[in-house]
């Protein structure tokens, strides 16, 4: 579904992703892991195509992810501060996307909102604009938001960082229920047990590259790399 080859990316002459290539197969769920400053946000942000790369490729469903507004529609990205438009309820923030840049009728864009507002249990919040909402309920809306695009691939950057911990399990329990859904993922988290419970690839991102790229069930054998088992010991 996604192809990365030889994905270089720098800013201010550093480079931040150094020759990344990697390979996201249609349904698949990636965890990536990594410190801070390892290029997680970058890569996720490349991949949406948010983010001019130096050079190497990336490919959604075997086109160039710049090619075309319509392709980096079908990615939705949910990131760690939430990003709601501060003006609009969260019925107008989850009805934006697909009214302005798909140009589909209000009624059937409506209908499918009332219904993501439904799965994501915010239905008598619709009208509350982003600051009458707690965080977790802001990151449901924003994972709504970007449902409401039917996207066929679903990035999340640390999605629940920025919340306090009672309000990390309404959110991780709607990211489950995406993933249940058969939904492409990539996400990157620090929560390891969660990781394991959804992950099917675990990608550990060091300094700019991907130094371990496993499947969830050998994470065992991926600890045996010193700098992994120095991060684990450090978030766990
Ligand atoms: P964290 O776990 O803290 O979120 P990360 O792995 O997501 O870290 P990135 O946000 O991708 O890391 O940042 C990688 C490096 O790129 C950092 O050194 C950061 O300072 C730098 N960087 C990221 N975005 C920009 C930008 N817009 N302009 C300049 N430098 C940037
Ligand atoms: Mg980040």
């Amino acid at each position: 579904m996604i192809n990365i080859e030889a994905l270089t990316k720098s800013y201010n002459g550093q480079q931040i992703l150094k020759q990344v290539n990697l390979n996201i197969k249609e349904g698949e769920k990636v965890v990536i892991i990594g410190p801070s400053g390892s290029g997680k946000s970058t890569m996720l942000r490349c991949m949406a195509g948010l983010e001019p790369i130096d050079s190497g490729k990336i490919l959604f469903e075997g086109k160039d992810i710049f090619a075309s507004r319509q392709n980096r529609s079908e990615i939705g990205m949910v990131f760690q501060s939430f990003d709601l438009f501060t003006h609009l309820s969260a019925l107008e923030n989850i009805m934006l996307a697909p009214k302005i840049v798909r140009k589909e009728e209000e009624k059937v864009v409506r209908e499918r909102a009332l219904k993501l507002l439904d799965r994501v249990q915010l239905t008598e919040r619709m009208n509350h604009y982003p600051e009458q909402l707690s965080g977790g309920q802001q990151q449901r809306i924003a994972i709504a938001r970007a449902l409401a695009m039917n996207p066929k691939l679903m990035l999340f950057d640390e999605p629940t960082s920025a919340l306090d911990p009672e309000m990390t399990g309404e959110v991780l329990d709607v990211i489950v229920d995406v993933v249940r859904d058969g939904m492409t993922v990539v996400i990157v988290t620090h929560e390891m047990e969660f990781a394991r419970r959804v992950g099917d690839r675990i990608i550990f991102m060091d300094n700019g590259v991907v130094v371990e790229d496993v499947p969830t069930s050998k994470i065992g054998e991926m600890k045996r790399n010193p700098r992994l088992e120095q991060f684990l010991a450090q978030i766990s």
